[in-house]
This record gives C-alpha cells, structure tokens and sequence, in this order.
C-alpha cells in the first residue's frame, strides 16, 4: 500500500466520499469541510504539489478544473465558488499529493487567511 494518503483514496484502499471517479481525477469530500461544499479533486497519479509539476502534466491540470466545473454545476453552485491549490507547507499545504479545493455555499472573503 503506498504511504500517500490521497494515492490509497485514489485506489480505493482507504474510505473517502466519493463524488465522482475516472481513470485520470478522482473527487472526494473534505473530512474536515471549511464550507457547505468543500471537495478535494486530484490526479490518481502521484504529482507532491503544484512546484513538482511537468509539462507533459499540463492536460492533466486542465481535466481538474474541467472536473471542478462539472461537480460545482451538480452542487448547484452557481452563485460562486472558490477553487485553492495550497503549494507548500508556508501556504497551508498539509497532504503532499497536488489537489484542487472546491468550495462553496457560502461567502468567500478576500484576501485568504
Ligand atoms: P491541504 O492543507 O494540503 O491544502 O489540504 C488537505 C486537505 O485534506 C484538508 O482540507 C484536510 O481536511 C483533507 N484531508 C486530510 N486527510 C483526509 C482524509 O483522510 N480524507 C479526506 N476526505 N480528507 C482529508
Ligand atoms: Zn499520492
């Protein structure tokens, strides 16, 4: 089993919400959600963060926020939502797999804490 907490939601060998799988992005609802909506979407292939990425991850990059808009239409978020990739430990990044956060369902503020 691979150490990765995200790489065994990814292979379903640890339990997690799923809201919708492929072969290539898997969404799962934050165990600790920081809004009415709050979903984490990831690559099932291994990339640390955002500063790992490589170019041949680029189309990759683009079906999660492709994935990100078709799971904020199915959460009737069409008032608005906020998309966060934390990038490091110094911007909060705590799970060293790269995810997208997808919250909503209430108002976000600006600047982010
Ligand atoms: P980060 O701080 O790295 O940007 O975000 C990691 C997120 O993963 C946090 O919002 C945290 O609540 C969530 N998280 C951590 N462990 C688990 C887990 O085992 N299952 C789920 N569903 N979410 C998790
Ligand atoms: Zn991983």
């Amino acid at each position: 089993m691979s150490a990765c907490l995200f790489c065994q939601i990814a292979a379903g060998e640890r339990p997690a919400t799923i809201v919708q799988r492929s072969a290539d992005v898997v969404a799962f609802r934050d165990i600790h959600p920081q809004a009415p909506t709050h979903i984490l979407i990831i690559p099932t292939k291994h990339i640390v963060s955002v500063a790992e990425l490589a170019v041949e991850d680029e189309k990759l990059m683009g079906r999660l926020l492709t994935v990100a808009k078709e799971i904020a239409q199915q959460e009737n978020l069409g008032q608005g939502y906020r998309l966060v990739i934390n990038t490091g430990s110094q911007a909060g990044q705590s799970v060293f797999h790269l995810h997208v956060h997808l919250l909503g369902g209430r108002a976000m503020h600006w600047p982010p804490g």
